[in-house]
């Protein structure tokens, strides 16, 4: 049995308690992870700060050279972190694979941006007068991520936040922190400063209120819930630090009259139940021209038929799946598939009749179910597709592209994907607005997220 102590100040940490992780595809224990408290955090606090100045000694060419080392390593062991998470959340190889790849491109990517973290200069009367505008990391940097993506988003994260400057401590969810407390392990084998990222392992909430309200954390950057997000918010306010929330969605896909159904097909079934539906960017309802609806859901059936889900990650996702199923039927939907299908396990489920007031079409479902609704037109159907308090990904498939366009901006959400399922680059910001969240991550915005500015007015 692996037994992973805490990573602070770039050493291993013991603790007095322990926390099992398991396999959530048959319940094994596969390792045990160390459970920090209060005084881990202050230990790794102090440790980030002093990082810090090291960090800043080095200039932005300097942290890019680094950083480079450190995507080097990460890159090198996108098999490993791969393996890691499916074994701790379930996620099939391939789509674990899938997302390593991804976070390495995230990790590359802000490597090369700490070196363009410029200082601007609007000239005065002489050559060094005028205002200096200067991007000052923001501070220490708790990020604190879900289980559902371990890896990418704690690269989102460590990227830019390391390459604006700051050091990061590191808080993955119990369920799954194996191959996130790995990525952290990596800044020290990149021999970055000891203590620049820290990983503490653990209970959620203990060490979540620990780090939000900790004097020495400027920033808490959090991917999760909404209900956690309100109670870190509720921290972090009267203590006045920076916030980032990245919340769920309830993602629609606006499926125009002169759509490609093939390709819509692949959208909504790819997005609809990749990993097992626990995705926040998910297909969860496609709002479909009654005339096309039909062809459409045999489209999809034939895709559906050949898929072979991962299990739910934990035991909650499996028992709401069987709620959200329940309450549709009661409510005179009708339900094709979502039955359990070996331990933990589910078949995709299929949803059509149902209409606001389900619980399915009103909030996040986070499980592998989606639901078709006929719309008598494209305004009813955008309409619809902004009408839960969600706006973090939307999807439009379309052959017009001007028309595409035009009904993709009217779609409230950070980010719009047409006629396509992939969803993020790093060089694009991510965003959920309204209920999905606050702030922003990746590109260029996401590394502003971890700047303060800093005027320095020169008269000289
Ligand atoms: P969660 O909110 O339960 O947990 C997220 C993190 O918060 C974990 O590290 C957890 O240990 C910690 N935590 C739990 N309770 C806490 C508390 N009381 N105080 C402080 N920290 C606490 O979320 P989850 O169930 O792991 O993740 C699913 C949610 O995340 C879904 O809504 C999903 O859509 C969302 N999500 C959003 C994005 C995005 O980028 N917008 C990406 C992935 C997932």
């Amino acid at each position: 049995m692996r037994r992973l102590p805490l990573l602070i100040g770039g050493r291993e940490v013991e603790t007095e308690e322990w926390m099992a992780v398991t396999d959530p595809g048959d319940g094994t224990t596969i390792a045990e992870v160390a459970a920090g408290t209060d005084r881990d955090v202050d230990a790794a606090v102090e440790s980030a700060a002093a990082a810090m100045v090291e960090w800043q000694a080095l200039g932005p060419v300097g942290r890019a050279r680094a950083l480079e080392r450190y995507a080097q390593v990460f890159n090198a062991g996108l098999g490993e972190l791969a393996e890691l998470m499916h074994a701790e959340m379930g996620k099939p190889l391939p789509e674990a694979q899938a997302e390593v790849a991804r976070a390495g491109e995230v990790m590359t990517y802000f490597a090369a941006e700490a070196e363009r973290v410029l200082v601007s200069q609007v000239p005065g009367a002489t050559v060094a007068s005028g205002s200096w505008i200067r991007p000052a990391p923001i501070g220490v940097v708790a990020a604190i991520t879900p289980w559902n993506f371990p890896v990418a988003l704690v690269s989102w994260k460590l990227g830019p936040a390391l390459a604006a400057g700051c050091a990061v401590i590191s808080k993955p969810a119990i369920e799954a922190p194996l191959a996130a407390r790995r990525v952290c392990e990596m800044a020290i084998e990149a021999e970055l400063p000891p203590g620049l990222v820290n990983c503490l392992t653990g209970d959620g909430p203990p060490l979540g209120e620990a780090l939000a309200t900790h004097p020495g954390v400027a920033k808490v950057a959090f991917t999760g819930s909404r209900r956690v997000a309100e109670q870190i918010a509720a921290w972090t306010a009267p203590r006045l630090k920076a916030l980032s929330l990245e919340l769920g969605g309830h993602g629609p896909l606006v499926v125009l009259p002169d759509a490609d159904l093939d390709v819509t097909a692949e959208v909504a079934v790819m997005q609809g139940y990749a990993n097992a539906g626990q995705a926040c960017y998910s297909v969860n309802r496609v709002l479909a021209p009654p005339a096309l609806a039909g062809d459409l859901l045999e489209r999809m059936r034939e895709r559906i038929a050949a898929l072979e889900l991962g299990p739910m990650a934990t035991d909650r996702g499996f028992a709401r799946h069987e709620t959200l199923v329940a309450d549709a039927r009661e409510r005179g939907a009708t339900v094709e598939g979502g039955e359990p299908v070996g331990p933990n396990r589910l078949a995709p489920a299929l949803v059509t009749g149902a209409g606001p007031g389900t619980m399915v079409v009103d909030e996040e479902p986070f499980t592998p179910i989606v639901t078709v609704m006929e719309m008598d037109d494209v305004d009813a159907a955008v309409a619809e597709a902004n009408r839960p308090d969600y706006g973090l990904v939307g999807y439009v498939c379309g052959t017009d592209l001007r028309r595409t366009l035009e009904v993709a901006q009217s779609i409230d959400s950070g980010t719009v994907v047409i006629n396509g399922w992939r969803v993020v680059t790093p060089f694009a910001p991510y965003a959920g607005w309204n209920g999905s969240g606050v702030g922003t991550e990746l590109g260029r915005p996401g590394l502003e997220a971890f700047v303060r500015w800093q005027h320095l007015r020169v008269f000289a």
